[in-house]
């Protein structure tokens, strides 16, 4: 997704101007992404119509950066398409129950040590895993194993095959222990099936659980977002915990299921490891899907592009005498451009505070352009003609001093002639420079 993204906010980057035509262009690829990516269709649409609603309200192509601007614009709509803030883990009871549900093979077991390790070292809890999953005598084992790795006690009884049972008499256990946090993991099904629902939903109604967890393998796409429908409508769950993000930068899942069943996220699982678990920061992920680490580089790259493209045609110009007061201008603009490095500078963790000393004085040319602007076209193609007389009437049209308008006709003389040096070998870099 990350990659697509990438290329579709390219395709706005790589032109210097953005007009509506690219932005609409921008967005559709935008959507194919998201779409790719397992992102519910309806979704995907209602996303860009939103995105482009806040451009077309933001002005984005009269911005001096409207590239920057819309991949703001879609971060922060895909922030709050996944929940926008981080959201806790209610640890209320006690002790505090928390319930595991999900297909098999999802994670629970893998998570619920997690959980209970995250729990103990970072919050400083005393929880007790619980194993209901009595089908497999396997599954069992496997949560001791989990249980031993983090130093975490597991309740189980393996001839007891009613886990509603089990999870009451381990609460009990819990209470008598002074264990603070209870965590049930279960049985699961490869697909949704009556007797598993009704069964997690009994056991979900005898203990009365502070947190139901729905944990769901984020490399499922869309079937992810149908299984988490159907415990919700049993369970009302409290949140959804996306296992195996690891490796996989895919964030479709995320963004369908909190859209459709309006329930928060609230962990990762990023590989096998007990430590592999992250709070889930809606921000982060969106980060994550944009590759936003390379934002500014594309922009840069963009700009490069853009500049180069810039210094040929004005090489071209040089070569036949045509260099004039317009070419100049748009010289200086590109130059007023970069001027805006700062906020990009301030995007590199660090530097901002680094720079915040250093002026970059933002209308250093303000003086300059009022003077070029007071030129007659003709005057700006062919500043030869430029005599006293017009010196005069341009000082006093721009507001400038006559002396500050011979300072720049010679500067420009003085660069014309220096520019038509560097033509040969050599010259394109130094046009680049000057390009911005
Ligand atoms: P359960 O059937 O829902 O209890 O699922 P398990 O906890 O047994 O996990 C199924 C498989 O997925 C196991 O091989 C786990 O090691 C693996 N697994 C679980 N969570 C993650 C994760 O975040 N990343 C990766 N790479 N593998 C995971
Ligand atoms: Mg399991």
């Amino acid at each position: 997704l990350s990659e697509k993204l990438d290329k579709a906010l390219h395709i706005l980057k790589g032109h210097g101007k953005i007009t509506e035509v690219n932005v609409a262009e921008t967005l559709k690829e935008v959507r194919r992404a998201l779409l790719d990516a397992d992102v519910n269709f309806k979704i995907a649409k209602d996303f860009t119509t939103r995105v482009k609603e806040k451009a077309i309200g933001e002005n984005v192509l009269t911005t001096l950066q409207p590239g920057q601007l819309l991949v703001k614009i879609v971060k922060d709509e895909l922030t709050e398409l996944m929940g926008g803030e981080a959201t806790g883990i209610n640890l209320s009871g006690n002790p505090s129950v928390i319930l595991m549900s999900g297909l098999q093979g999802s994670g629970k077991t893998t998570f619920s040590g997690k959980l209970a390790n995250y729990l103990k070292t970072k919050k400083g809890k005393k929880p007790l895993l619980v194993a209901c999953d009595i089908y497999r005598p396997a599954a069992i084992n496997q949560l001791h194993v989990v249980g031993d790795q983090v130093g975490v006690e597991v309740y189980s009884e393996p001839e007891n095959k009613n886990p509603v049972d089990i999870s009451l008499k381990a609460i009990a256990y819990a209470k008598a222990n002074g264990f603070n946090v209870v965590i049930v993991d279960t049985a699961g099904r490869l697909a949704i099936d009556e007797q598993m629902m009704d069964e997690i939903a009994n056991v979900h109604a005898a203990i009365k659980p502070q947190e139901t967890l729905f944990v769901v393998d984020s490399m499922t796409g869309q079937d992810a977002v149908n299984t988490a429908k159907a415990f919700n409508d049993r369970l009302n769950f409290d949140g959804v915990i996306l296992t195996k993000l690891d490796g996989d930068t895919r964030g479709g899942a995320a963004i369908s299921i909190k859209s459709v069943v309006d329930k928060p996220i609230k962990f990762i699982g990023t590989g096998e490891k007990m430590e592999a678990i992250d709070v889930f920061y809606p921000s982060r992920m969106a980060d994550r899907i944009l590759g936003m680490g390379d934002v500014v580089s594309l922009v840069e790259r963009a700009q490069e592009q853009y500049d180069e493209e810039e210094a040929r045609k004005i090489q071209k110009k040089i070569a036949k005498n045509e260099f004039g007061f317009d070419d100049f201008l748009a010289q200086i603009q590109q130059v007023k451009k970069m001027g805006n490095m700062k906020d990009l500078v301030g995007m590199i963790p660090g530097a901002g505070k680094a720079l915040k000393d250093v002026e970059i004085e933002d209308d250093a040319f303000k003086h300059v352009e009022a003077i070029i602007y007071s030129m007659t076209p003709k005057e700006r193609t062919k500043p030869s003609i430029i005599d006293m007389k017009r010196k005069t009437r341009i000082a006093k049209g721009s507001g400038r001093k006559l002396e500050e308008v011979n300072q720049l006709m010679k500067q420009f003389d003085q660069m014309s002639k220096m520019m038509k040096m560097m033509q040969g070998p050599g010259g394109k870099n130094m046009m680049k420079m000057m390009g911005g």
